[in-house]
C-alpha cells in the first residue's frame, strides 16, 4: 500500500527505545542554526501555508499549529547543510530473526494482551461484529506498536513532521503527512497539545501516519472525535477498520507453524507460490506438534520461512499479507500473528528454533544481492535486507551451485556468489 504503512515501518521501537542521531562536531561548525531556522520559518509561511489553505486548513489552525514551533535538529534521517550529500551509512551486523522474537518480550506482551482481552471483551466483540477482525489480532497490533499504549510518544507531531518535511531524507513524503496533520487539527479530533507522535510522525496508540489517520481512524466510543491518543475503543476500531479495508477475511487464521519436510523446499516460499493446503500436505508439510490445522483442503496457503531452512516455517493465509499492509515486513507480520495466537490462549513459543548463522554485515548482504542481480536473480532490490525474494534467490543459487540449501546467507554461499 500506501505510503501510510510504508512509513509506519520500523518507526517505533517496541519499548520506546527511540534513538536520535546527535549532531557531530564538524556539522555544528558548518551549520548556521540561526539562518537555518529563519529559512524554516520563511518556508512555513511561503510554502506550507498556501498548501494548507488549498487543503482546507484555516489560518487559525495553521497559526495555532506552528506557534512556537522550531526545527528539531536532534531527529534522525535529516539532511543538513554542511553534512555532505550522503548520510553516513553504517554496516551493522546482519542478525537472524531470533532477537526479534525475544521470548521475555513476547511473554510479557501476551500476558498484557490477555488481560486486555478480558477487560475490553465487549468492545472487541462489537468490533469483530462490525469489521470481521478478531480481538487478538487487533490487540497484537496495539501491543506491537505501543505496548498497549504504555510507550510514551515523545515528540510533538507537528514539530517532527515539519522538520522532516523541511530537511528530512524523505521530505516530499513528510510534506504530504504534515498537511494531513494540519487537516486533523482543523477537524478538532485532537487538541494541538495532545497530538504526539514517534520521531517520524506516527500518531497515537496505533502509530498511524497522518494520511493513514485520515483514511482509517474511527470514532467507536461515540463522543464524536476520532481519538487514537486517549480512547481505547477508537484505537482498537481504527486498527480493525484498517484490516477490514485492507482485505482481511473473517474466520481465516493468519497461518500456522509447520514442519519443513525437506530443507530445499525453502525455495517454495512467498506470496507468488501459493498452493492449496491439500497440495502442501501431499508434499509432507504438516502442522507442528500441537499446532492448528493448515486449513481446508482447497484453501490457498503460502510458505513463510523468514530464516530459510535455518528456522521455523509457516503456512500462511492471505490474511498474513493483510498484516504486512500495516508494516511491510515478514518479521513484523509474523510477530503480530504469533502474538495474537498467544493472546488467544496458545501461549508458547515456536516449536522449531532459529539456528545460529555466520558473522555477516549488511554491506556484504548488499554486495551479494548486487551479484545475484547481475546473475539474473530477483532479490527485490539490493537493500541489504533479506526478504523472501532474496531468500528464494539464495536457495535457487545454492541448488544450481551444488551447495547445501538454506535459503539464507552464509559465508560459503556469499563466497560462491562472488
Ligand atoms: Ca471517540
Amino acid at each position: 500500500m500506501r505510503r501510510t504503512t510504508r512509513l509506519i515501518a520500523g518507526l517505533v521501537a517496541l519499548l520506546g527505545l527511540l534513538v536520535c542521531a546527535p549532531l557531530g562536531p564538524a556539522l555544528a561548525q558548518r551549520l548556521d542554526p540561526v539562518a537555518f531556522e529563519a529559512g524554516f520559518q520563511d518556508w512555513l509561511q511561503r510554502e506550507i501555508w498556501p498548501e494548507a489553505r488549498r487543503n482546507g486548513v484555516s489560518r487559525r489552525t495553521f497559526d495555532e499549529a506552528f506557534a512556537g514551533v522550531t526545527l528539531d535538529l536532534t531527529l534522525p534521517e535529516l539532511v543538513l547543510p554542511g553534512a555532505g550529500d550522503e548520510p553516513a551509512i553504517d554496516q551493522p551486523e546482519f542478525r537472524t530473526p531470533a532477537p526479534y522474537f525475544n521470548e521475555s518480550n513476547l511473554a510479557t506482551l501476551a500476558r498484557l494482551g490477555r488481560d486486555r482481552l478480558g477487560l475490553w471483551a465487549e468492545t472487541l466483540a462489537a468490533i469483530e461484529q462490525r469489521y470481521g477482525v478478531p480481538g487478538p489480532i487487533v490487540l497484537a497490533i496495539w501491543g506491537r506498536e505501543t505496548a498497549y499504549g504504555r510507550v510514551a510518544l515523545p515528540h510533538d507531531a507537528i514539530r517532527a513532521l515539519a522538520t522532516a518535511a523541511f530537511t528530512g531524507r524523505r521530505a516530499a513524503e513528510f510534506r504530504i503527512e504534515l498537511i494531513a496533520a494540519l487537516q486533523i487539527l482543523d477537524r478538532g479530533d485532537i487538541t494541538r497539545a495532545q497530538m504526539v507522535s514517534s520521531w517520524a510522525g506516527a500518531l497515537g496508540q496505533p502509530q498511524l501516519q497522518p494520511t493513514g489517520y485520515l483514511e482509517y481512524a474511527v470514532d467507536f466510543d461515540g463522543d464524536g472525535r476520532r481519538d487514537i491518543w486517549n480512547s481505547v475503543p477508537d484505537t482498537l476500531a481504527t486498527i480493525a477498520n484498517f484490516f477490514s479495508r485492507s482485505g482481511w477475511r473473517a474466520a481465516d487464521p493468519w497461518g500456522t507453524e509447520v514442519v519443513l519436510p525437506r530443507g530445499d523446499y525453502c525455495v517454495l516460499e512467498g506470496p507468488t507460490q501459493g498452493q492449496t493446503a491439500a497440495a502442501w500436505q501431499a508434499m509432507g508439510f504438516a502442522p507442528v506438534s500441537g499446532g492448528q490445522g493448515i486449513g481446508a483442503a482447497n484453501a490457498e496457503r503460502f510458505l513463510l520461512a523468514p530464516g530459510g531452512a535455518l528456522g521455523p516455517a509457516f503456512l500462511v493465509s492471505q490474511n498474513f499479507y493483510v498484516i504486512k499492509e500495516y508494516n511491510f515486513s515478514d518479521l513484523y507480520a509474523l510477530f503480530v500473528g504469533h502474538l495474537a495466537d498467544r493472546i488467544a490462549g496458545n501461549d508458547r513459543t515456536f516449536v522449531t528454533g532459529w539456528q545460529p548463522i555466520d558473522r555477516i554485515d549488511h554491506g556484504q548482504i548488499r554486495r551479494m544481492q548486487l551479484s545475484l542481480e547481475a546473475r539474473g536473480y530477483d532479490v527485490g532490490g539490493a537493500d541489504g535486507l533479506v526478504g523472501f525474494r532474496t531468500r528464494i534467490s539464495i536457495g535457487r543459487f545454492q541448488i544450481s551451485a551444488g551447495l547445501p540449501v538454506t535459503c539464507f546467507p552464509n559465508a560459503a554461499t556469499i563466497a560462491a556468489i562472488g
